[in-house]
């Protein structure tokens, strides 16, 4: 932890640094800033450090990166015209869509991006762009879950699970976004019923991350959990946290709704800010991470999917099998959060 916030800070003066350097070149020269992005990064260092420098070393223009784990669209807006940021990166469809609704991201036409990024995974304006992709599966237990026995959402909320299931607050981003999934594709009414059978058959108040559901499989506690499919395979190969093997190979990976809609999957995106300075070398990058290089890399570092097509798997992740995925429009689940959210204080998933 200690380490982590240092690191942290480490980061912010580098870009304070960097920042000052650019001052004094501009003073120099007058001309075209210099070749450089300020990147503010809420995904962390590891998985994102080695693609700057392949950024880099490909173009020349160098990135600074603040890592930013919370609080970005604060500061954002704070800072406001004087934001140093041209850039940003980030999980979840609904950071991206309130960073796009609080006019703080510049529209970007990018034929690399729309060729590169299927519609659904990007915004119709280009006001952000998918760049890995990520499932919302079931992790169900190897033995105690029959296979066939869950195999779609609306499974979680039927009799036969009662007391079988652990989650995660219903209130966070993946949970809200999973939810006005099932708004987008069942209506309000329906989707408010499945959150209260759902939350009947929970077998503990929702509690912990994604990781301490499998956890909670493995232990007997439930049988079945909700969670990212990155995970899984962070969990597999925990070197630091040889436990978790243990809870990994308990469980093995349901993708909803096969037969349906498709499984619900969220994204990690990038955008451009509201008046970057640095407008062109930061949509250079950006399509730089959407190339086949850069998108082999960082899906694979994180255990994710890649955006565009026909960029190679990580083993483990091609051994989880092909799915498919539900094709709603992101932008048209982000719009159905609110109602979402509603839904799960009506039916007091938490309590
Ligand atoms: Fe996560």
């Amino acid at each position: 932890m200690e380490f982590g916030r240092k690191r942290n800070k480490m980061r912010c003066h580098r870009f304070g640094v960097a920042w000052v350097l650019v001052g004094i070149g501009m003073l120099a020269h007058s001309a075209s800033p210099a070749a450089e992005v300020n990147l503010y990064s809420s995904r962390q260092p590891f998985l994102v450090e080695p693609l700057l420098e392949a950024f880099r070393d490909a173009t020349g223009i160098e990135v600074n990166m603040a890592y930013i784990k919370k609080g970005m669209l604060e500061r954002l807006r704070a800072e406001g015209v004087n934001s140093p940021a041209d850039a940003i990166l980030t999980t979840d469809i609904g950071v991206l869509e309130n960073h796009a609704q609080a006019g703080l991201l510049d529209p970007v036409d990018s034929r690399v991006l729309t060729n590169n990024i299927p519609a659904q995974y990007r915004h119709p304006d280009g006001l952000w762009f998918g760049l890995t992709m990520r499932a919302r599966v079931i992790f169900a237990h190897r033995e105690r879950v029959v296979p066939g026995e869950v195999t779609t959402y609306e499974d979680l909320a039927a009799p036969h699970m009662k007391g079988r299931i652990c989650t995660r607050s219903g209130k966070h981003a993946y949970n809200i976004s999973l939810l006005a999934s099932v708004v987008a594709a069942e209506g309000e009414a329906a989707a408010e019923a499945w959150a209260r059978g759902l939350k009947d058959n929970l077998a503990r108040r929702p509690q912990g991350n994604d990781r301490a559901q499998v956890k909670a499989v493995k232990e007997g506690e439930c049988d079945v959990a909700l969670g990212n499919t990155y995970y899984l395979g962070k969990m597999a190969t925990n070197e630091k946290n040889p436990e978790q093997k243990e809870w990994a190979a308990a469980v093995r990976i349901v993708f909803p709704n096969q037969d349906g809609r498709g499984t619900h999957v969220n994204i990690s995106g990038a955008a451009v800010v509201k008046g970057a300075d640095h407008r062109d070398d930061a949509i250079r990058l950006i399509e730089y991470l959407a190339g086949d290089d850069a998108q082999a890399i960082y899906a694979r570092r994180n255990f994710e999917y890649p955006v565009k097509a026909g960029v190679p798997l990580l083993e483990m992740v091609e051994s989880w099998g092909a799915f498919k995925s539900d094709a709603a429009f992101l932008t048209k689940i982000a719009e159905h959060r609110t109602v979402a959210s509603k839904i799960m204080d009506r039916v007091a998933f938490d309590h």
